[in-house]
């Protein structure tokens, strides 16, 4: 599960990534529905030891372009597990108090507790993405962060945090479909945004933007993950595999029985 992620400190240069890449798995959509079934069960298994041990606290963040199919994924690859153990956070436009805070004020409130999963759908990355491609802040302000949010990310990590982050990355054709769809699909008419337009004339500062984040805050204890996410299930599959990796990883364990159990009777 190596391949789509950046190595710390490497360069990224997104046009060498293929957002169409299948080469990970032997197999074609229908075979990925059996094997993302397995890996939701297993994901199942493995939040519930998470939660009863109550050791470690997992953040998994999501980003992509317009139609990068945050929501899908997190939809897919989530499916069936207790929503007790786990918060999705949706980072829209910062509300005024939030603004009147440091960046990152309002995310590290979203982090996960002891035991729990946290989801992040877009993030504190969008401080030195929407917010430097529109300028809401002086590059003087946003070139500090991404130092910020490496000693944020890895003070989370040495109190437990085991961190995942995950680029969608699709290309401008693929989103050019995704939001054709939104116009004419009467089910998504809701999704459809005009600002997603305008967004989309700003490409190739956006690329610009998220090579620096790949290229400044892949580290050891936060990774980036490029998954090539023009095929929506092979995205889904490629991030299940590694999140339910890691969590193997944690050799998580149910707590020990506290003495005396085999001796209760219950009247
Ligand atoms: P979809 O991919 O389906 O369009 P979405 O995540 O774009 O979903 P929206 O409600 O359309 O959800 O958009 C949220 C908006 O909030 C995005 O345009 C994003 O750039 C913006 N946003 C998030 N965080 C910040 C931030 N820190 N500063 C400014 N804008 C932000
Ligand atoms: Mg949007």
């Amino acid at each position: 599960m190596d391949h789509y992620r950046v190595k710390p400190a490497s360069k990224v240069d997104l046009s060498k990534w293929d957002p169409k890449d299948k080469s990970a798995f032997d197999g074609d959509k229908e075979l990925s529905k059996v094997r993302l079934k397995y890996l939701n069960h297993k994901l199942r298994a493995l939040q519930e030891v998470l939660y009863a041990e109550g050791k470690h606290k997992v953040l998994v963040v999501f980003q992509a372009m317009d139609a990068g199919g945050k929501d899908g994924t997190i939809r897919s690859v989530f499916k069936g597990v207790n929503p007790q153990g786990i918060h999705v956070a949706s980072f829209k436009a910062p509300a005024p108090e939030e603004l009147a805070h440091d960046f990152l004020w309002r995310i590290h409130k979203r982090t996960p507790g002891r035991g729990e999963i946290a989801v992040f759908n877009r993030s504190h990355y969008e401080d030195v993405l929407v917010a430097r491609v529109h300028k809401l802040v002086a590059e003087k302000v946003w070139s500090k962060r991404y130092d910020h949010i490496n000693c944020f990310e890895a003070m989370l990590a040495d109190e437990g945090t085991t961190i995942l982050k995950f680029y969608l990355q699709i290309d401008k054709d693929e989103q050019k479909k995704r939001l054709q769809e939104r116009l004419e699909n009467p089910t998504k008419h809701w999704k459809f945004n005009r600002a997603d337009l305008s967004e989309r004339k700003l490409w190739d500062d956006y690329m610009a933007a998220y090579e620096d984040v790949l290229s400044k805050t892949s580290t050891e204890q936060a990774p980036w993950y490029i998954i090539p996410a023009d095929h929506n299930w092979y995205r889904n599959l490629m991030v299940s595999e590694v999140l339910v990796k890691t969590l193997e990883d944690l050799q998580m364990a149910y707590p020990e029985p506290e003495a005396g159990l085999d001796k209760i009777e219950i009247e």
